[in-house]
C-alpha cells in the first residue's frame, strides 16, 4: 500500500517526524492542524489549516487520504469517529476515548492485572479529603494534561483550598518516591504482530522530558516485565501503529505504569538514529499495511530534549560525527516549548 496517501492529524515535530519516514517508504501524506504555522507541513506533501470542527475542511481531509493517523492523542473522538465512518484511522478512535481519559486508561490497566500508581477519581474537594491517605499527591486533571499541564501537587490536605478549583474532573495519584523511570515503545501491525524496542531510560524537569537513554540502567526481571507489559496492553487495545508505555520504578523496584501515550513519543526520538527502523518508519509501516521487518540497533544512544531559548544555542552549535541535531523549526519561542532534540550516538 506504499502508493497510498496518509492523513495525519496533527502538524508538531511528531507529524514532522513521521511526514519524513513516510517519504523513506514512499508515501504521500496529507496534514491537517488547527496550527496555521505547524512545522509538519514543510514535511507533508499537502497541507491543510483548519480547527477540527470546521466540517467542510475535515471533508476535504478525509476525500484526500486513505487511510489515517494522529500525532496526538488529545483529538476529539466525535470527529476521530467521523473520519472513521470513511476512512480506517488508526490507532483505533475507540482506543483513543480510553486513553484520554486518564480514569479509564488507569482502570483498563488496572483490570489487566498491571500495577499503576495509587489513585482515585476525583470530582469535589471532598473527594480529595476522602482519599487523604493518597497524599502528598498529584492532582491530574482527568482529560487532556500533557507536558505537565494540568497537575497540581497536593502536599497535604491544606492545599485543597489553595489557588485552584474544581471546574474539571481530576485523579488524585500517589507521589511515588521514583528511583527511575523508564518508556516502552511497541509497535503492533495489523495481523498482530509486534516490535518492542528496549526499554529507554528517562530523566523529566518540571514534569517534562528533558533526557533519554539507552540501554536503561535496570535489570533484566524489569526489562523483561516492562516489555511484556506493553505487549499485554497493545494486543488488549487491539493496538495498530507504535505507542509509547511509560513506567516508573520506585524505590522498592516494583515497576507501575504511568500513562500510554497512543503515538510515537518524544523517548522514542533516538529510535531515529539507534535503529535501522525508528519508531516512526514502524509507525507508518503498521498503520499503512506494509511489510514488517524486524528493526535492528546499530548504536547506543542518548537524547537531550531542547527546550525554549536553549534552541538558539544549539543553532549557532557544531556537532561533531555521533551528534544529531533536529531543529523542529517552530517560529515562535516560549518557555519550556519543545524546540528540537539532539541525540548522540554512544558506543
Ligand atoms: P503528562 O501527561 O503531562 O506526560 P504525566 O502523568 O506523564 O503527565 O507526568 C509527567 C511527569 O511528572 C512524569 O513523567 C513524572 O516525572 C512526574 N509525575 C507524574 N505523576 C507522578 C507521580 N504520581 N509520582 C511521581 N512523579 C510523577
Ligand atoms: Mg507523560
Amino acid at each position: 500500500m506504499s502508493d497510498s496517501i496518509l492523513g495525519i492529524i496533527g502538524s508538531g515535530q511528531l507529524g514532522s517526524m513521521l511526514c519524513q519516514a513516510a517519504k523513506k517508504l514512499n508515501v504521500r501524506t496529507v496534514v491537517i492542524s488547527d496550527d496555521e504555522q505547524g512545522p509538519a507541513q514543510t514535511y507533508a506533501d499537502q497541507f491543510i489549516f483548519a480547527k477540527y470542527d470546521n466540517q467542510q475542511k475535515i471533508k476535504q481531509f478525509i476525500d484526500k487520504a486513505d487511510v489515517v493517523t494522529f500525532e496526538f492523542e488529545n483529538i476529539p473522538i466525535s470527529i476521530l469517529k467521523q473520519i472513521e465512518k470513511e476512512k480506517k484511522v488508526l490507532p483505533k478512535p475507540e482506543i483513543n476515548r480510553i486513553i484520554q481519559n486518564r480514569k479509564l486508561e488507569k482502570s483498563f490497566i488496572n483490570e489487566l492485572g498491571i500495577e499503576t500508581t495509587k489513585w482515585a477519581f476525583i470530582e469535589k474537594a471532598e473527594d480529595v479529603t476522602k482519599n487523604s491517605n493518597l497524599l502528598p499527591g498529584i492532582l491530574k486533571t482527568n482529560t487532556l494534561g500533557y507536558d505537565g499541564q494540568g497537575q497540581f501537587i497536593l502536599k497535604s490536605l491544606a492545599d485543597v483550598k489553595k489557588d485552584w478549583c474544581f471546574t474539571a474532573d481530576y485523579i488524585l495519584e500517589k507521589k511515588v518516591n521514583l528511583k527511575k523511570e523508564i518508556s516502552i515503545i511497541i509497535t503492533r501491525f495489523i495481523d498482530g504482530e509486534t516490535f518492542i524496542y528496549e526499554p529507554i531510560e528517562n530523566l523529566h524537569k518540571d514534569q517534562i522530558l528533558k533526557h533519554s537513554k539507552i540501554p536503561a540502567n535496570i535489570d533484566e526481571k524489569t526489562y523483561k516485565k516492562a516489555q511484556k507489559n506493553a505487549k499485554l496492553i497493545a494486543d488488549k487495545l487491539g493496538y495498530v501503529g507504535s505507542m509509547c508505555v511509560e513506567y516508573f520504578i520506585d524505590q522498592d523496584d516494583n515497576l507501575l505504569v504511568n500513562e500510554i501515550a497512543p503515538r510515537v513519543h518524544n523517548s522514542g526520538h533516538l529510535t531515529i538514529n539507534a535503529f535501522n527502523i525508528s519508531q516512526f518508519e514502524n509507525h507508518i509501516r503498521a498503520v499503512c499495511g506494509l511489510k514488517f521487518e524486524k528493526p535492528k540497533k546499530n548504536s547506543n544512544a542518548e537524547m537531550i530534549n531542547i527546550l525554549g531559548k536553549e534552541i538558539e544555542e544549539y543553532r549557532s552549535k557544531t556537532f561533531k560525527e555521533d551528534e544529531f541535531f533536529f531543529d523542529y523549526g517552530k517560529k515562535i519561542i516560549k518557555e519550556k516549548r519543545k524546540m528540537g532534540h539532539l541525540t548522540i550516538l554512544k558506543k
